[in-house]
C-alpha cells in the first residue's frame, strides 16, 4: 500500500454541511421528513450534519422540530442551517428571515444561483446552459464572482457554497482561474468565511469537485477553512462520493474541516490516528 492510499484510508469524513431535506418545495419539518436523514447519516458514519434548505422554502423550517430531533438522536449533531440565495424574487424575504432567526441558526451558506435572468437558476441542468449560449464566458465568470463577493459581504453567511458553480455546464474562462477568483478569495479570507468542498460537482455535466483544484490550492495558501458537503437533495445522497473526496483531501494535505455551532466555527481533524 502506498503512503497516499494509507493516508486516504485513515480519513474519516464525519460531517455533511449542505443538505436539503425539503428537496425543491416547501415541506414542513416533521419527524417523518427528517428522521430518514438521521438514519442515513448514522448508517453512513456521519456524526455532524447541517440542514441547509433553500431560503425560498423557509416557511417549512421548524426549529422546535429540530430540537426534538436532537433529543431523540444524541449520537448525531444536527445543525440548523439555511442556504441563502441571490434569488432576485425570493431572497429579500430570505435575508430578513435569516436576520430574524440568526440566533437560532448554526450555519448559513451563501450561494449564487442567478445571473442576469431572474426567471431561471443558471445551474438548472440542462436548461440553465442556455444562459451561456453565444455569450462571452469571461464576462459571465466576472459577473458571477462579483455576485459571490456581494453574497460574502452581506454579513449573513458563514460559508460560501459551491464557489465555482459557474462551471457547472462545462464552460471555462479563456484565461487562468487564479486571477479571476483572487479578489473573491481575499474577501472571503478577510471576512473569516469558509468555503465548501462539494461533491455535487461530480454529479453535474462538468464532473469536477466544487471548487476546482487551482481554487483549492489558492484557498489553502490564503488560509481559508473548508467545510465538506454533498448538497444532498435526498437522504441517500448524504456523504455522496466521500471516499473520492478523502483522496482529494489527502492529495492536498487538507486534514481539518469546519463544523459550526451557532455560527462559531471549530476545526476538527478528519484523520483517524493509526493504532498500529
Ligand atoms: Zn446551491
Ligand atoms: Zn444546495
Amino acid at each position: 500500500m502506498s503512503v497516499d492510499q494509507l493516508s486516504t484510508t485513515n480519513y474519516q469524513l464525519f460531517s455533511d454541511y449542505h443538505t436539503h431535506p425539503q428537496g425543491h418545495r416547501v415541506q414542513r419539518y416533521t419527524s417523518a421528513l427528517l428522521q430518514p436523514w438521521i438514519d442515513s447519516a448514522t448508517k453512513f458514519g456521519l456524526t455532524d450534519i447541517a440542514f441547509t434548505d433553500h431560503d425560498r422554502y423557509h416557511a417549512g423550517i421548524d426549529f422546535d422540530e429540530i430540537e426534538r430531533l436532537r433529543e431523540r438522536n444524541p449520537q448525531l449533531r444536527v445543525r440548523a442551517g439555511i442556504e441563502l440565495d441571490n434569488d432576485p424574487v425570493h431572497s429579500e424575504a430570505g435575508r430578513k428571515w435569516v436576520e430574524k432567526h440568526w440566533g437560532k441558526l448554526d450555519f448559513v451558506l451563501g450561494s449564487v444561483h442567478f445571473l442576469s435572468r431572474a426567471d431561471q437558476m443558471f445551474d438548472s441542468v440542462p436548461v440553465g446552459a442556455e444562459q451561456f449560449e453565444g455569450r462571452d464566458v469571461d464576462a459571465i465568470y466576472a459577473d458571477y464572482f462579483r455576485r459571490v463577493r456581494e453574497m460574502a459581504a452581506t454579513e449573513l453567511v458563514d460559508c460560501l457554497a459551491h464557489l465555482d458553480l459557474v462551471k457547472i455546464h462545462g464552460h471555462r474562462p479563456g484565461s487562468e482561474i487564479g486571477p479571476i477568483v483572487n479578489e473573491t478569495l481575499d474577501l472571503i479570507r478577510a471576512r473569516d468565511l469558509a468555503i465548501e468542498l462539494s461533491t455535487a460537482g461530480w454529479r453535474k455535466p462538468v464532473n469536477e469537485l466544487y471548487p476546482g483544484d487551482r481554487i483549492i490550492e489558492l484557498a489553502i495558501e490564503k488560509g481559508i477553512p473548508f467545510t465538506i458537503a454533498s448538497d444532498a437533495h435526498s437522504h441517500v445522497q448524504l456523504g455522496d462520493s466521500y471516499p473520492r473526496l478523502a483522496q482529494k483531501m489527502a492529495a492536498f494535505g487538507i486534514r481539518r474541516v469546519g463544523i459550526y455551532d451557532k455560527h462559531q466555527r471549530v476545526m476538527r481533524d478528519v484523520r483517524v490516528e493509526s493504532v498500529l
